[in-house]
């Protein structure tokens, strides 16, 4: 191998795995052409390597392939970030609510647009509001990454929580955000 040394400074956008750079995740819950803000990077397609002193990005010059190094060892590979990466068969985009649903049947069961938005609005980087019907603020924060929250929640599992899918959670999680902007704006901060 003939590796290089990338400088490329502490932090590092590096292209999340789980929904290939799309920020979009679309599995056997999401029929036709819906498709959910990807769990693991809350729908940015990249999460942010940190580099400490110890580490180094070095490529493989021949494949282009980018490992990372930790005291001098190969600890891994990683993909670097350029662009959020477009999918075909995503139309319309929404926070997942762990059941299975189409945009059809969500439309006709009266779900709106700020809960559903189209694909193009998410390209151009509006998120959708969660349903608060269908899930909670922690059950987000929780598996989205390092933002808290904490309601005195009631549970073992979220769907037992007494408050589930309550008002009162929601406006704790979004705080003095009002209009639909300012929220998406909240949801942004999660990491
Ligand atoms: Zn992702």
């Amino acid at each position: 191998m003939f590796l290089k040394e990338l400088d490329l400074g502490h932090e590092t956008k590096c292209t999340c795995g789980s929904c290939k750079g799309t920020g979009i995740y679309k599995g056997f819950a999401e029929h036709d052409d819906l498709g959910v803000v990807c769990h693991y990077c809350n729908g940015k397609g990249y999460y942010t390597l940190e580099l400490n002193e110890n580490m180094q990005l070095v490529q493989d010059e021949k494949t282009g392939t980018v490992y990372e190094v930790s005291d001098g060892l190969i600890v891994g590979s990683v993909s670097l970030f350029n662009e959020l990466q477009k999918r075909d068969d995503v139309n319309y985009v929404m926070y997942s609510t762990g059941r299975v649903f189409s945009p059809e049947y969500l439309f006709e069961h009266g779900a709106s647009e700020i809960n559903v938005i189209r694909y193009e609005e998410f390209i151009q980087g509006k998120l959708p509001l969660p349903m608060m019907q269908y899930t909670c603020p922690r059950q987000i924060s929780q598996s989205y990454g390092n933002a808290e929250f904490d309601n005195d929640c009631e549970f073992g599992c979220f769907s037992d929580c007494k408050k589930f899918g309550t008002q009162e959670c929601w406006k704790k999680f979004y705080g003095e955000a009002k209009t639909i902007e300012e929220k998406q704006n909240v949801l942004k901060k999660v990491r």
